[in-house]
This record gives structure tokens, C-alpha cells and sequence, in this order.
């Protein structure tokens, strides 16, 4: 579903060059689950909005699907983000002037979903995250949980193929976390695959595949979880810890 070649993202100023991301090749295969993990500061956020089409590589190349998305327009790689992608932000990204329920229907009406199915899809995404008192409150009257909540209720209304998320648990309690996780295990059953980013160790062990990030670099992890924690990156170089 997901190939990455050679991605690598820097950022100029003057004449240096700040490198986030080096020479990624990934390959992501459709109905896995996957997680990204690495210190602060590694890329992995870097690398979720480049595979979300939010954000763009300096140079490599990605194919979603086999299509070539590094040749596409902006226009067109939105609409594909629209069409097939829920996204889950670390800060959320709500629309601060719409209500809880006016935000979860955005991404339907990008979709062109019929009103009728669209107030149906919304009505049962505030069921499932138990939101349903919370409907006609802006997101400024939230907690951070019930936040991160909505966040996560507007990335999967529109049943995507593809869940990206970052830190989807991190300010949620332990029992609404585990639910999420449990969600996200349920919709990859289903077949949806998802691709999330986590420093939580139990996050992880939900999902088929470790990645780690260390400046930029990507080492493979093996099969399972925390896989990839045996091995370090330097310099570009791989390098076992016994
Ligand atoms: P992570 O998610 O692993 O914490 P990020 O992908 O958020 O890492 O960031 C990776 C690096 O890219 C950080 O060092 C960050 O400072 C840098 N970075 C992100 N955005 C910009 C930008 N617009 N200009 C310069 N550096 C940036």
C-alpha cells in the first residue's frame, strides 16, 4: 500500500542544512499495523505527515497505492489524504469555532457523504466515544482527553484505509487509552491499516511491527514489537548492541 524510497526532508537556512529526515525506504503493506517509535526530536512526526500527504519530502519517492504521490499536485494529494486517510494529531487540530459535532462531520462533507448518512455516521461516532453530551460544545470547552477523543472519533467516521496517528493515547487516561488501542485493534482486524507514533511500550505491543527512528535514520525492526529496539543507528551506520 505504502512505498517509500530515498525520503529525505531538510530544512535550509542560509546556507545550512538541517536534515530530519535520511534516505527512508519503507515499505507498508495494506491491513498492518505499524508503529514508529524514537527519542524526541527523531522525525517520526515528520515522516506521519509525509505519509499523510500533509507534508511534502525534499527529495525520494512515494507511491501510495502504486501512484506516484511525489509527482502529484497539492490539490490532488488533498484529495486523496480526504478520500482514504484518518489522521490523528498530536495536538488534536480541531476547529475551535465548530462544535463537537459540527467537527466530526467535517471530514464527511469533504467526502460528499449524504446528510442523511452524514447525521447517522455522526450520531454513532458520539455513541462509540461515549461524546454524546458533549455534541454542542466547542472544542475550548473540552478536556484535553475529551480532545483527543473527538480527534481520534473524526479520523476514523469516514472509515479510511489508512489510520495515521500521533501519540493517539497521550493525554487520554489509561481506561479510555486502552479502549482507543482496543478500537484501533478492532478497525485493523477489519482491515484498515494504521500507522501510528507512541513512546508507550504497551502501545506498541498492539501493533504487527516496530520502527525505530534515531536523527533522521530508520532501522528496521524484526517482526514484533520492540523489535527494533536491539539495534542503534550512527553516523548512518548500523551498529548490534550485543
Ligand atoms: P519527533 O516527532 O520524532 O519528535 P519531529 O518530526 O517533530 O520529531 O521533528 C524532527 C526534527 O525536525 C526536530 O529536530 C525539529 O526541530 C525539526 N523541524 C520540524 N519542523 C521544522 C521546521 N519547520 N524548520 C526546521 N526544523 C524543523
Amino acid at each position: 500500500m505504502i512505498k517509500l524510497r530515498g525520503i529525505t526532508k531538510f530544512y535550509s537556512s542560509g546556507f545550512n542544512k538541517t536534515y530530519v529526515l535520511r534516505n527512508i525506504d519503507l515499505d507498508v503493506r495494506e491491513g498492518e499495523f505499524l508503529t514508529i517509535m524514537g527519542p524526541s526530536g527523531a522525525g517520526k512526526s515528520t515522516l506521519l505527515y509525509i505519509i499523510g500527504m500533509l507534508d511534502d519530502a525534499s527529495e525520494g519517492e512515494y507511491y501510495f497505492n502504486d501512484q506516484a504521490i511525489h509527482s502529484l499536485s497539492e490539490k490532488k494529494r488533498t484529495q486523496i489524504h480526504q478520500q482514504h486517510i484518518g489522521f490523528v494529531f498530536q495536538s488534536y487540530h480541531l476547529i475551535d469555532e465548530l462544535t463537537v459535532y459540527e467537527n466530526l462531520e467535517t471530514p464527511l462533507l469533504y467526502k460528499k457523504v449524504k446528510a442523511d448518512e452524514r447525521k447517522s455516521l455522526v450520531a454513532d461516532a458520539l455513541d462509540r466515544f461515549h461524546i454524546v453530551a458533549k455534541k454542542n460544545l466547542f472544542p475550548s470547552q473540552l478536556s484535553g482527553g475529551q480532545q483527543q477523543l473527538v480527534a481520534v472519533a473524526r479520523a476514523v467516521i469516514i472509515n479510511p484505509k489508512l489510520i495515521l496517528a500521533d501519540e493517539p493515547t497521550g493525554n487520554l487516561n489509561s481506561k479510555q487509552g486502552e479502549e482507543i488501542m482496543e478500537l484501533f485493534r478492532e478497525l485493523n482486524q477489519e482491515g484498515t491499516t494504521i500507522i501510528q507514533v507512541t513512546h508507550s511500550e504497551k502501545n506498541a505491543s498492539y501493533s504487527e511491527r516496530v520502527i525505530q527512528l534515531l536523527d533522521g535514520w530508520m532501522e528496521k525492526g524484526e517482526k514484533g514489537p520492540g523489535a527494533g529496539r536491539e539495534a542503534k543507528v550512527e553516523n548512518g551506520k548500523r551498529l548490534r548492541s550485543s
